[in-house]
């Protein structure tokens, strides 16, 4: 295939970025290799204008990886110029729009993954789909979430709970994500998820509204099913997701 034409399939709208190779590996996984390459108008570091005083310095490897193509995980390894600087003697490393600086998951997976997080998916889902780690994708949701306002005089009669790792560490905290049960719009992402907290967070609801909560839906945790006694008095915890959401389903078909 053209090279451009892949540039153009993985929305790479990057001059300086030329894809010379690729293949799909007995794996599955596409590994494209490529370059980047460009002169630079001005220093980053110290901001003066290049004029002879930016010099090549060598090269850098890092990866791209992108959403998937037909079921493929799509990595590039990018060849990317490093320079340096003569005025304040920094060196950096030459940046492209596919990617964000110090990143590895490229801008169309970003967006495609915001997009995703609108369908009623689990984030698991969509972090396979975009070739990412859940918590990559919970962090999109994070970031995406203080666009939007929490209503408090309003909760659905059915409530799905589940717990997302939204920090990157491996010991990182777990947070807490409740959606509609019937419609899977999300309602709020919490970055915790003890009882004192969760509580806290849902008396911010009016009484009505809790009192319109008639049934959570939730995995195996023993925190939820406390709020029930407390925060939610009309409301029965029911254990098994999948039983329900199949349910649930069957109901709207
Ligand atoms: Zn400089």
């Amino acid at each position: 295939m053209c090279h451009d034409t892949t540039k153009l399939l993985l929305g790479i709208a990057d001059e300086n970025l030329k894809i010379t190779d690729g293949e799909t590996g007995e794996d599955g996984v596409i590994r494209l290799t490529g370059h980047l390459d460009y002169t630079p108008k001005a220093c980053p570091k110290c901001g003066i204008i290049n004029d002879q005083k930016i010099i090549n310095y060598g090269w850098r490897n890092t990866t791209i990886r992108f959403s998937k193509v037909l079921s493929n995980t799509v990595i590039l390894a990018l060849k990317r110029r490093y320079f340096h600087c003569k005025e304040c003697h920094g060196n950096f490393l030459a940046q492209t729009v596919a990617v964000p600086k110090h990143c590895t998951i490229s801008n169309t997976s970003r967006k495609e993954c915001l997009e995703k997080l609108g369908e009623p998916v689990s984030l698991k889902h969509i972090a396979n789909e975009v070739s990412a780690s859940d918590s990559f994708v919970g962090r999109q949701l994070m970031r995406a979430e203080r666009d939007f306002q929490t209503n408090w005089h309003y909760l659905p009669e059915i409530i799905l709970m589940d717990e997302v790792k939204s920090t990157k560490s491996a010991t990182g905290a777990m947070s807490f994500e409740f959606m509609n049960g019937e419609t899977h719009e999300l309602i709020d992402l919490l970055p915790y998820r003890t009882i004192n907290k969760l509580e806290k967070y849902f008396y911010r609801f009016d009484q009505a509204a809790r009192e319109n909560v008639k049934i959570i839906v939730t995995d195996m945790n023993y925190t939820y099913p406390k709020l029930v006694q407390t925060v939610f008095p009309n409301a029965l915890v029911v254990m098994d997701k999948f039983h329900i959401i199949n349910a649930l389903n069957r109901a709207f078909n």
